[in-house]
């Protein structure tokens, strides 16, 4: 067969190259009977057995989850768990039986159907996805019910470990897990977005991977030859021999960068003329610090605590409680050695929903977001505060409030952080009274009136993925705009340098924590600016590291100031590109 290319969602970085395993999809395509009255109980017991035996693989599942395996894969378990635990999944098929005189598989796959139309109707995209967990929870009763099981063949000589591709329509993160103990290269799917469980378990897993890809387990056979560019999305089949030895190269070029780079982990971040900088992590768990001091964080520079809050929809609708979220940070704070943990307050709203409390917006982006929401709802900020107060009394904390606009605003939330501290006192509680409160700089309006957040905080974190966001007037999370979302727009530029001058001018600590800090091509911009605190992903930071390793600062600040003179963006991107060759 001649080699053909198809275009996905990249999901996680990387190239894979291996054999394609086909997953067939489970049989949704079931036989459909009607059993008489006598045989109806019967077929009730087979479901309610085949339910009960999908309950006991996950917990199985749960016994057997290795130490090292990401947290989120313990709670896919536990959304599959509720879900098949749910009367909608462990009752209602049974009364169709009862009712109609459908064979089991036919009836839940009638109810699954009925579920799938409903959740197809909802205008949340991050809950939209969530009926894929529905369908595979749907899709694993089957399987048993109908004695097929998805596996893996056994891997031996040339296709050993590592160098199976899985193909399939949809993968659910549990079924994932199995496939860990495998080994295989990588994966992709029909189905799945960039919210999709299973693209952030494959993030987590750090496995090429590619979903979106329409229907490539239509398109693809059993053991064709395939390559996964993980960094764009794009799936090679039956590659010719001369793409195949260029991908190979491009994989061990990689392969040796990735090593070459962990020897940096120690490696203090100074520039050649001495100037030492601060590689910060960002987090959305606890259990993402240990990545983090693995790549030589020396400390997080965001915890996205809004993560915590998120999809617990098993959970009937309650929001993490004050020691529920204290055990959280207090973890994090510990974990990372008496290393500064930098908490945000929940910036939930926009992209970020709670399903916890239902809230429509006509503009969700400039919406009731993040502190909009918390002054809001006062008593569920105040859980907060006193939670992220008490973790600081087992070692440094700083509080970093997301989305301030206003100089009220900031008053309100610094009012409210004393009062919890003052019912923390009353309650004998211990915090840390100093504890270093900053704010966001990630709206327009803050980034040109910063003189009321110097005057009131202790330091300021530029949020570059709003900034740009709220500046250039294009939705970060629609591709429709995405062409139009430009990091070297000259007032991006513009409102980003200002900020770090005014907190060098006004001595007050400035970081930058949005994507543009982990990006290396743009480290020596950031440098040049005066940028002196970097806080990223931590799969970005040893590349960031060794650029700041090659720069020489007396080279990059004049440089970087003609930039910031330019009008013209192909210019900036020119000039933007020679600074790192130079
Ligand atoms: C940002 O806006 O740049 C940022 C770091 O926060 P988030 O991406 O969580 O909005
Ligand atoms: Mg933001």
């Amino acid at each position: 067969m001649a080699s053909f290319t198809l275009h996905g969602i990249p999901v996680s970085r990387g190239i894979a190259i291996g054999r394609a395993h086909l997953v067939a999809p489970a049989a949704l395509d079931v036989k459909h009977y009607l059993v008489s009255e006598e045989q109806v109980e019967a077929e009730v017991q087979r479901l309610q057995k085949a339910i009960e035996t999908v309950h006991q693989e996950l917990q199985t599942m749960w016994n057997e989850l290795p130490k090292e395996a990401p947290a989120e894969l313990g709670a896919f378990i536990d959304v599959h768990a509720l879900i098949l635990s749910d009367p909608m999944i462990a009752e209602v098929p049974l009364d169709i039986i009862r009712s109609r005189h459908y064979n089991a598989e036919w009836a839940l796959v009638t109810q699954i159907e009925e579920l799938s139309a409903q959740f197809d109707e909802i205008e949340d995209a991050y809950l939209r996805e969530r009926k894929s967990d529905i369908q595979q929870v749907g899709e694993r009763v089957l399987k048993v019910l109908t004695g097929s099981a998805i596996t893996l063949p056994a891997q031996d000589g040339e296709e050993g470990a590592g160098r199976l591709i899985v193909i399939a329509h949809d993968i659910s993160p549990a079924d994932m897990l199995q496939f860990k103990d495998r080994a295989f290269g990588g994966f992709v799917t029909d189905l799945g977005g960039q919210n999709s469980h299973t693209a952030i378990v494959a993030r987590s897993l750090d496995i090429p991977a590619a979903v979106g890809m329409y229907n490539a387990s239509a398109l693809i056979r059993q053991d064709d030859w395939v390559i996964i560019d993980g960094d764009h999305g794009v799936v090679i089949v039956d590659p010719t021999p001369g793409v195949l030895d260029q991908y190979r190269e491009r994989q061990q070029r990689l392969a040796r960068e990735r090593k070459k780079l962990s020897k940096l982990r120690k490696t203090p971040a100074v520039t050649r003329d001495g100037t030492e900088i601060t590689l910060l992590a960002n987090i959305e768990l606890p259990d993402d610090c240990p990545a983090a001091l693995d790549a030589g964080a020396t400390g997080v520079g965001l915890f996205r605590s809004e993560f915590l809050f998120m999809g617990r929809v098993g959970h009937a609708k309650h929001l993490p409680t004050e020691d529920e979220q204290f055990e959280s940070y207090r973890q994090a704070v510990t974990a990372m050695k008496g290393r500064p943990v930098t908490i945000r307050t929940l910036d939930i709203g926009a992209d970020k929903p709670l399903d916890a409390i239902e809230h429509t917006s006509l503009n969700p982006a400039l919406g009731l977001r993040a502190i909009r929401f918390c002054l809001a709802e006062p008593q569920m900020f105040l859980a907060q505060l006193r939670a992220i107060l008490r973790a600081s009394a087992h070692g440094p904390v700083k509080l970093l409030i997301p989305m301030l606009a206003h100089a009220f605003e900031i008053d309100q939330a610094l009012s409210l952080l004393e009062q919890a501290k003052a019912q923390l006192r009353e309650a004998g509680k211990k915090f840390d009274p100093l504890m270093p409160v900053g704010a966001m700089i990630e709206i327009p309006a803050a980034a040109l009136a910063l003189p009321m957040f110097v005057k009131r905080l202790d330091f300021l974190s530029v949020g570059t993925n709003d900034l740009i966001q709220y500046t250039l007037a294009i939705d970060r999370a629609d591709h429709e705009v995405a062409h139009l979302y430009n990091p070297l727009h000259p007032a991006v530029l513009y409102l980003l340098s200002t900020t770090i001058a005014t907190g060098a001018k006004a001595g007050i600590p400035v970081s930058v924590c949005g994507e543009m800090a982990g990006d290396p091509k743009l480290t020596r911009l950031l440098l040049g600016m005066g940028l002196r605190e970097f806080s990223m992903h931590p799969s970005q930071l040893l590349m960031v590291k060794q650029e700041i390793l090659n720069s020489d600062l007396s080279d990059i600040g004049p440089r970087t100031r003609r930039i910031l003179k330019m009008s013209e963006p192909a210019a900036i991107a020119e000039a933007v590109e020679e600074l790192r060759a130079a």
